[in-house]
């Protein structure tokens, strides 16, 4: 067998104004063919696990280009072209291929494509003809339209958020592929439309249990090949923004129609009831001095780099500052200007620095201060999960007596490795902020006294019923009440 794998993925907030051109690409991962690292990014796992699988089977695996930006704003129309003609270019030269094993996000916006997964599945679909097996890994944070259903056999999404099993995802999408390239299965997918739009934490309840119950269908069910919750994406002001269920069955195209009906039913049932408890930054620094012991995990959650926005509020900043408080660390602010005079000034200097809140309205004031430069990392990186997220030139600061960890390449705040390579033991901390809507949970849970979800300022679009879309349908919840009471009543 031959089979093509690729990726190409970022993840765009519509309403950020951080655009992204090949230089963030190539920030973040920029490889070509076969020059991907080992250990996978968030959405190169299909490469990663098929040259495993490949190398058990005796197959060939023709690996063309991985690129990822870390999610931020609309996509430079020439970059997004030029990324997808490589990875068609390459395609074309790996012909025939008997099938094709791509790593998507799902959410990406570029100048002018609206859809661009559903413009390069097309463009692949047409390269490779109808009966060759064309099957992606996504990002449940995405928009599944209809385009890309139809030109793609079928879709494996991420279980997990915080995203700790892409590369068990990306095991069960081989695995699939493995079984339908050697004729034991034959996948159909089927969609269900929940009509809403909302935040789907696995870490809690009830996601945990519906998540585990997907998990035993799939055990229990030999019909049922991979089931798939697309919590979708409400910062992408797209057409077909909103939740879905994915059922992919042994071709029993009624039965898997019937279940993401059913799953998909009992999600929007408990619509509103996903979110994590929402608290204001006075209410948060106020519960985190009042703690008993550190370190107390404030987690600035909509300022999450990681959701597209520019990760340089300061409004938790100033309530700590405005409070006094000290034994505190932020990782991160993003200011690369800051960086480097930071760099310039070398470690040891006190200087006058302004940094923060240069981006976007909504997100607190720059901070002006004298501060002293205490360490300073080229090219820092922190762990997430199995892979490593680089957060680019660094210099760690203090700052009236708050450590504060300014950064050059946006990344959310994934893993206290972040703080430990600037020279901050996070776990001696009484406070520690971090940039991140939920993926930190995984790793901060384990040294953290206590976390407390902040929603500080205005960073992101969190509430869908106050968000001023324009291309969004405007008839899922919470922006229509019961989108499905037409559909109940018709029945
Ligand atoms: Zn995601």
């Amino acid at each position: 067998m031959r089979i093509f794998t690729a990726a190409l993925a970022t993840e765009t907030n519509t309403f950020s104004p951080i655009c992204i051109d090949r230089r963030a690409f190539e920030a973040s991962l920029y490889a070509p063919p076969g020059k991907h690292p080992e250990t996978p990014t968030l959405c190169t796992a299909p490469i990663t696990v098929g040259r495993r699988v490949a190398a058990e089977k005796g197959w060939q695996l023709i690996e063309g280009t991985a690129a990822w930006a870390d999610p931020a704003g609309l996509v430079n129309r020439q970059t997004y072209e030029e990324l997808r003609d490589e990875i068609l270019g390459q395609l074309r030269s790996a012909l025939p291929v008997d099938a094709v094993v791509l790593g998507l996000h799902g959410a990406m916006v570029a100048d002018g494509y609206e859809d661009t997964e559903g413009d390069l599945l097309t463009r692949v679909r047409e390269i490779v003809g109808p009966d060759v097996l064309v099957c992606v890994e996504l990002d449940p944070h995405s928009h599944l339209t209809a385009k890309r259903v139809a030109a793609a056999d079928f879709f494996v999404f991420f279980k997990e958020f915080p995203h700790t099993d892409f590369v068990d995802r990306a095991e069960d999408l081989w695995r699939i592929a493995v079984d339908t390239l050697e004729g034991r299965v034959r996948p159909v997918m089927s969609v269900f439309d929940c009509r809403m739009i909302d935040v789907f934490p696995t870490s809690r309840e009830p996601m945990r249990s519906f998540v585990d119950k997907l998990m035993r269908i799939e055990r229990e069910d030999p019909d049922v090949l991979s089931l798939s919750v697309v919590h979708g994406f409400m910062a992408g002001d797209v057409p077909e923004m909103g939740t879905k269920m994915v059922v992919v069955t042994d071709c029993r195209p009624k039965k898997g129609q019937a279940l993401a009906r059913e799953l998909g039913l009992e999600l929007f049932e408990r619509r509103g009831t996903f979110r994590m408890p929402e608290i204001d930054e006075k209410q948060a620094v106020a519960a985190a001095i009042a703690a008993p012991a550190g370190p107390v995990v404030i987690a600035d959650m909509w300022d999450n780099p990681g959701g597209g926005t520019a990760g340089d509020a300061t409004v938790v900043l100033e309530e700590l500052l405005a409070n006094s408080v000290t034994h505190a660390a932020i990782g991160t602010i993003w200011d690369p200007m800051a960086v480097q005079i930071c760099m310039a000034a070398g470690e040891g200097a006190e200087i006058p620095l302004r940094f923060g809140a240069k981006s976007a309205p909504g997100t607190g004031h720059p901070i002006d201060g004298v501060v002293r430069v205490v360490r300073l990392v080229r090219n820092a990186e922190m762990r997430f999960g199995e892979s490593i997220a680089p957060f680019g030139d660094a210099a760690h600061i203090q700052y009236r007596g708050i450590d504060i960890i300014l950064n050059s390449t946006r990344a959310q705040s994934f893993d206290p490795s972040l703080f430990l390579v600037m020279g901050i033991d996070p776990s001696a901390k009484k406070i520690l902020i971090v940039k991140s809507t939920n993926h930190f949970y995984a790793s901060f849970s384990k040294i953290a006294s206590q976390i407390l979800y902040c929603s500080a300022g205005t960073p992101y679009p969190n509430d869908p019923a106050k968000t001023p879309y324009r291309r969004a349908r405007r008839d899922i919840w919470p922006i229509t009440s019961d989108p499905h009471a037409p559909q109940r009543g018709a029945a």
